[in-house]
């Protein structure tokens, strides 16, 4: 049997969550599909947390901003840490008054679903056989097996392909449209998280001759940090106490001390750079990281992801 909605939305990150509460407050209906489990989703370590000041604004106008109010942590700018010497940027000063926000991406995720499932909204975990067909008809089709087993087709006026990068919407346009512009980095990133309160008040980035170290946080008593690493290293080759060796190399300062603690996480992260244009074929739009990659040097792609559906719910 075929079923109807006004926008269907495939993957309930970021950026389909979002959107799915964006059009609501329009009036428009949606369905949300997600191949993994509400739990998965909610616990799952997407390592982002630093939001931008726009990001903020956008989910305390549209009634996300209360917990985040309550345990985000606002910076007015960062450190940068080069020569042996470490230098204060004002954000504030600099930029006439923005500032960034340290909340993690698992608990815009975990607000985001709760606000949705309070809405009633159609949230569907754990499907499979995900489809996006009748792309060049009026009226698309979303495909999927719900996790009873039950096959499904949805009537869309339009479709979100919010499903990430390794998602199934940007290869389901027609072949030959979408050009791919891709870079490899020639270095990862050795990320950890450690129950330990951060050394820090701000974030630090330093330059070190024998390679990058940030130090950021998510809580005040959960430190995250990362380590420039070569692009094939293995984890295996570095237990805790060479992490933390490391880090004190990298990022020491006369008179700093860097705090360590239980290394509760760790993983290698390569580096990508990826754009894929158009972010639309016909009625099918693609949004967030299924459009586009940003390293997390950047500390970008959820913001991007959050301004992508923005756009696209206007
Ligand atoms: C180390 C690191 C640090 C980062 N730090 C930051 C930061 O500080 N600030 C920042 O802005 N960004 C940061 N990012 C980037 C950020 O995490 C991503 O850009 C963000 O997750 C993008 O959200 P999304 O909703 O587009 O995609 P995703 O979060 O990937 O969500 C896609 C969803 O679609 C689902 N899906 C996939 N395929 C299907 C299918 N066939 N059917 C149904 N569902 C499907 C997936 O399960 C997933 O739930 C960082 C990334 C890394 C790796």
């Amino acid at each position: 049997m075929t079923a109807r909605t006004q926008v269907g939305i495939v993957g309930a990150g970021p950026a389909g969550l979002l959107l799915s509460h964006l059009l609501a407050l329009r009036g428009i209906d949606s369905i949300v599909v997600e191949n993994r489990s509400r739990a998965y989703c909610e616990a799952r370590q997407r390592w982002a947390g630093l939001l931008e000041a726009g990001t903020t604004e956008l989910l305390r106008a549209v009634g996300l901003g209360k917990r985040l109010d309550a345990e985000g942590l606002e910076h007015g700018g960062i450190y940068l840490q080069f020569a042996g010497e470490r230098h204060h940027l004002d954000f504030r000063d600099l930029t006439g008054g923005r500032w960034v926000t340290i909340y993690a991406q698992t608990e815009i995720v975990k607000d985001l679903i709760a606000a949705r499932l309070a809405a009633g909204a159609q949230l569907e975990f754990e499907v499979s056989g995900t489809e996006v067909a009748d792309l060049d008809q009026d009226r698309p089709l979303l495909r999927y097996t719900d996790a009873a087993g039950t096959r499904h087709e949805v009537r869309c006026d339009a479709i979100a392909g919010c499903d990430g990068f390794h998602g199934i919407c940007r290869d389901s346009m027609p072949p030959g449209l979408v050009q791919v512009a891709e870079r490899g980095y020639p270095y990862s990133w050795l990320g950890i998280l450690a129950a330990v309160p951060p050394s820090t008040d701000e974030l630090i980035y330093s330059r070190h001759q024998d390679g990058f170290a940030l130090h950021t946080m998510r809580t005040p008593q959960v430190s995250r940090l990362y380590l420039q690493v070569p692009s094939d290293e293995d984890i295996e080759r570095w237990p805790d106490d060479r992490i933390w060796a490391e880090l004190r190399h990298r990022l020491v300062l006369p008179g700093w001390e860097l705090k360590d603690g239980p290394i509760t996480e760790k993983a290698i992260l390569p580096m990508r750079s990826f754009v894929a244009s158009p972010m639309r074929y016909r009625r099918l739009f693609l949004a967030g990281d299924a459009a586009h990659i940003v390293p997390p040097t950047g500390a970008k792609g959820l913001n991007l992801a959050m301004a992508d559906v923005t756009v696209l719910a206007t």
